[in-house]
């Protein structure tokens, strides 16, 4: 059974809580009990079987048939080969690509999978009729959820994106979207300002009566829904049994994992990984300038008041990170109380101080730290230069938050990078990086460059990309956005 972080929801069962997206006057779900699990029992399976058990772990109540096709996805024409997560080695790290998937970032690991569970779960809303998915996104998982979404009967989907706040790519890709069910609407603003008017839409009452109207419930695609992350613990389970398949750690030692965070959902798999009893020793959040949540593990402070940064890892532009909520919670013991008074003092002051008990606990389970802009430039050049391998901006992040974190502490435990998108999602910067004197401001021309340089090549959803035609697509504010939905969908 869901329970609510704030406190101010009865139980609901994983269909319903998936089928809501977040707990309609807010907060979020989280599942009150973690079940444990044997990893050695894990280690036959294929990427799909895995995944089946996990998923039925938290959704007992989910039909076979559902399943079947929710781990169905995880097949060689959607995800490029027989391991839709292959564990990299580069020099003495564990790179886990997640970027197999149609759209080039590691949503697609969830957004393939998340169809097919909302399709039974909003069955156990009975006064639904059609699900009207709104997404923020900061540029990945639009497209993502897009491309899941799209076709889908009785579902329509709605995405915003900060108009100066993606890459060309991630624009372009979302842009040229086909599907009759799907809408991309620009917004003048951040992602932050995209995500709060969102969730604020999921909260008031006044917009879900009148959409109940029009026969419409809203659902979520963002991290923020439970069905979101549920497909995103299952990969950590793959890479420990990639790792210990191939020597890299005997069976049951401990490893490390880092992920490049941004509304923390990526990382707060691999905490239920750990939770769930994969042998799991330190969770390294890597942020990037956006610096918010390793300033918070510095200071317990988690202050929204700051400078905003358009960086060259967009996906992680983001101050408000809502699946911190959810961390908080079990950081705090379970404490609604006190998770409802920092989030309200965050909407209404900027910022939180939690209590020390907290700030310890959550120190113990995650370490935290952040790469500048250089940083990240540097990283790409010296792992291509040093190991043949090309990193995004995003894993950058990554492997300099983690080369840091080996020379102050001194630990040499085994270490799996979580790799979020392909280097050619963000082929401009990293070709700047690799080779600054063939850098390009064509964005299209640097796909093919980047390509014949390094001898990879380009995914198969990004190219041609600059050939398709574009969508019209509605430009708006984040204050017309409640007016907009009205016009496009009742
Ligand atoms: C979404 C995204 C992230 C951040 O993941 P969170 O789950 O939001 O922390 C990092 N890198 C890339 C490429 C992404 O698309």
């Amino acid at each position: 059974m869901y329970i609510s972080t704030r406190g101010n929801s009865s139980e609901r069962t994983g269909k319903e809580a998936i089928a809501l997206g977040m707990v309609p006057n807010g907060g979020l779900f989280v599942p009150r009990i973690i079940p444990k699990i044997n990893w050695q029992e894990l280690k036959e399976l294929n990427y799909s079987g895995l995944a089946r058990k996990i998923i039925k772990l938290y959704l007992p109540e989910l039909s076979d048939r559902t399943l079947d096709q929710a781990v169905g996805v995880y097949r060689p024409d959607l995800f490029d080969s027989e391991n839709p997560a292959p564990l990299v080695q580069v020099g003495n790290l564990g790179i886990l690509e997640l970027w197999h998937g149609p759209t080039s970032a590691f949503k697609d690991m969830a957004l393939q999978v998340l169809p097919h569970l909302l399709k039974e779960s909003i069955q156990s809303i009975e006064e639904a009729e059609k699900v009207l998915i709104l997404v923020a996104t900061s540029g990945d998982t639009g497209k993502a959820a897009l491309e899941g979404f799209r076709d889908v009967p009785g579902i329509e989907i709605a995405v915003f994106y900060p108009e100066n706040g993606v890459s060309a790519v991630q624009e372009r890709q979302m842009t040229t979207t086909e599907g009759k069910n799907t809408f991309v609407i620009a917004v003048k603003g951040n992602f932050d300002e995209c995500q709060s008017k969102v969730k604020e839409i999921f909260g008031s009452k006044a917009m879900i009566d009148e959409f109940k109207k029009g026969k419409y419930v809203f659902s979520s695609a963002n991290s923020i829904n439970w069905g979101r992350l549920l497909p995103q613990i299952v990969y950590y389970f793959w890479a420990y049994a990639q790792a210990a398949a191939c020597g890299k750690i005997q069976a049951g030692e401990l490893i490390n994992i880092v992920v490049p965070t941004g509304n923390f959902g990526n990382i707060l798999a691999a905490y239920y990984a750990k939770e769930m009893g994969l042998p799991i020793k330190e969770l390294i959040c890597a942020s990037n300038q956006n610096n918010v949540l390793s300033e918070f593990f510095q200071t317990g402070i988690y202050n929204r008041l700051r400078p905003f940064y358009l960086t060259t890892s967009p996906s992680m532009d983001i101050l408000i990170s809502s699946n911190f909520e959810r961390f908080l919670y079990h950081m705090s013991d379970c404490n609604s109380e006190k998770v409802n008074l920092w989030f309200k003092e965050l909407q209404s002051e900027g910022k939180f101080e939690v209590d020390s008990q907290t700030l310890a606990k959550a120190r113990e389970y995650v370490k935290a730290g952040w790469a500048n802009e250089d940083e990240v430039q540097a990283t790409i050049h010296k792992t291509y230069d040093e190991c043949g391998y090309v990193l995004d901006p995003h894993t950058a992040v990554a492997v300099k938050v983690c080369q840091e974190y080996f020379d102050t502490s001194g630990d040499s435990t085994y270490t799996i990078i979580a790799s979020t998108a392909s280097p050619f999602k963000f082929a401009g910067t990293v070709l700047r990086s690799i080779a600054p004197q063939q850098g390009t401001e064509n964005e299209w021309e640097s796909l093919e460059r980047l390509s014949s340089l390094t001898g990879w090549a380009i995914p198969s959803g990004l190219q041609g990309l600059d050939q398709k035609t574009v969508n019209k697509t509605e430009t708006t504010v984040p204050s017309e956005i409640p007016n907009l939905l009205t016009k496009l969908f009742l």
